[in-house]
């Protein structure tokens, strides 16, 4: 029986892992993505201790951390959970099953797609949700991105290395990136910002030639593109957390306390899946730091039965 199951392979989890693997715990981490979404940006300039690095450095370096202790690193996706009769878990992945006495669930998000006709047929034939990994094939074409956060802006900034032209259409009046993203922008001529507009449709056959737009831009709701990179966040994968009697809020985010509780003993929470305003990588770190520790004591003031039964 592990003292400790870590479900998700991002920052948070393993920086939980390190954290837990120093406090003694028996630590599994049960990952399908390896390092998660930050792999997803190649310039991470807010991580305390490093001036800049790409994310994949940074989910590395937070990992080599982990490994340089006992923690057994599982590849996998954990399609179940359930308590036992006692107070112990089991976490089952395709192949395997996990018996623990706590748990801390870190599985971050799923992108956001966008609901509009032609989206479906199109992605992946121009619609995009990843410019760290498509921005080359859109050399020289016409893009735009979806999207008004810092994420939006730095997709935006790197599909300007490769395009002549990058538009950011964003619904809202003004397009909210950290300050030093939004004077990049600005200071980047090939980036153009279309405020207060919604993209209705993604227009082509076989591949995207453009987006429809409900307002009219320069004189026409039609604007002619290469590809769509959509940046409109995320949605919790918090669905093992329900059915383990974890409350979540509206938007379906896991609710913690100060200390990564959730409601269920036994069960911790922390990164971009809990309800948190602020999601970044410091602060899913953190609040598996925080989980870490609440495991540790309640692994050490409880005892834990071992039974096969299903409660
Ligand atoms: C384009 C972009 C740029 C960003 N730039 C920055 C930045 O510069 N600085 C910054 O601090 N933050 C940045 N962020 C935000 C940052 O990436 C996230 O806040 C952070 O990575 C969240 O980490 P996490 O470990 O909580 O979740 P994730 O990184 O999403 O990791 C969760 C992991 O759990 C896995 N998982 C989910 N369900 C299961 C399951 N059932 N079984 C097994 N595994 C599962 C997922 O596949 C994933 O590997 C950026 C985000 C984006 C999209």
């Amino acid at each position: 029986m592990y003292d400790l199951v870590i479900i998700g392979s991002g920052v948070t989890g393993y920086g939980a892992a390190m954290y837990a693997a120093r406090l003694d715990l028996s630590i599994a981490v049960i990952g399908d993505v390896d390092g998660g979404t930050i792999t997803l940006t190649d310039d991470v300039a807010n991580y305390p201790g490093y001036l800049q690095l790409t994310g994949k450095e940074l989910s590395e370096k937070i990992k080599e951390h982990a490994l340089d202790y006992p923690v057994f690193i599982e590849s996998g996706t954990v399609t179940d959970i359930f308590r036992c009769k006692e107070n112990c878990f089991y976490v089952v992945t395709e192949n395997k099953s996990f018996l623990t006495k706590s748990i801390i669930i870190a599985t971050g998000m799923k992108e956001r797609e966008l609901e509009v006709p032609g989206h479906d047929e199109l992605k992946n034939r121009g619609v995009s949700y990843c410019a760290l990994c498509d921005a080359p094939l859109y050399k020289d074409k016409i893009v735009a991105v979806i999207g008004g956060s810092d994420s939006a802006a730095k997709e935006a900034l790197l599909l300007a290395k490769y395009c002549p032209k990058v538009y950011i259409i964003y619904r809202r009046e003004k397009i909210r990136p950290e300050p030093i993203n939004a004077a990049r922008i600005e200071r980047e001529p090939k980036i153009e910002i279309i405020s207060k507009t919604n993209v209705t449709e993604i227009l082509g056959t076989n591949k995207v030639t453009g987006v429809k737009l409900d307002r009219p831009y320069n004189g026409s709701d039609v604007l002619g593109l290469d590809g769509v990179f959509v940046a409109i966040g995320g949605i919790p994968y918090s669905g093992l957390a329900k059915k383990l009697g974890v409350e979540v809020n509206e938007k379906g985010e896991i609710k913690i306390d100060r200390s990564s509780r959730t409601n269920v003993d036994g069960v911790f929470a922390a990164g971009d899946v809990v309800d948190s305003e602020f999601k970044q990588a410091i602060t899913g770190v953190a609040e598996g730091v925080h989980a870490a520790y609440q495991a540790y004591k309640y692994v050490n003031e409880n005892e834990f039965i071992f039974t096969y039964q299903q409660e």
